[in-house]
């Protein structure tokens, strides 16, 4: 059962339904002994690879890393820079909860127009896109943007 909304990422039902499959069996391998909350990420590239990730904390807790961006940094560290879809899974069954402001960022520096869907245990999800979770955002254009000069 989906509650849609925005783009599809023009996977088909099976496709989204093993990367949300995906992000909970990442989940499964979370390390959160600090929090005891535990996410993970799915992530379908262009050519249909799947990146996983699962959040990673740490006694020093500032240098905890989220699932999402631990599954971009894979990506990445593969090769693999366009994204069409990332799934996101956590253990709470009452909504669906989104990325925090930090993901969306490093989600939004690969573009604004990719689907996320935000999952429940049950692997209902919700339909959104980058744009969506994080609108009027900065990104690697802006760097390039007529400037005045310096003093
Ligand atoms: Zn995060």
């Amino acid at each position: 059962m989906a509650e849609k909304s925005a783009a599809s990422a023009g996977l088909t039902d099976e496709q989204i339904h093993e990367l949300v499959q995906k992000s909970h069996q990442a989940k499964q391998r979370a390390y959160a002994p600090y929090s005891n909350f535990r996410v993970g990420a799915a992530l379908h590239t262009e050519d249909g690879t799947i990146f996983t990730g699962c959040n990673v904390e740490n006694a020093s807790y500032p240098l905890c890393c989220c699932a999402e961006r631990t599954a971009i940094f894979n990506a990445v560290t593969e090769g693999c820079r366009t994204f069409r879809a990332m799934a996101v899974a956590t253990d709470v069954e009452s909504e669906f909860l989104a990325p925090c402001g930090s993901c969306r960022q490093v989600m939004r520096e690969f573009g604004t127009d990719w689907t996320v869907y935000l999952t429940k245990p049950d692997l209902s999800y919700r339909t959104m896109t980058v744009g969506e979770l994080l609108p009027c955002s900065f990104g690697p254009d802006d760097l390039n943007k007529p400037k005045v000069k310096g003093q």
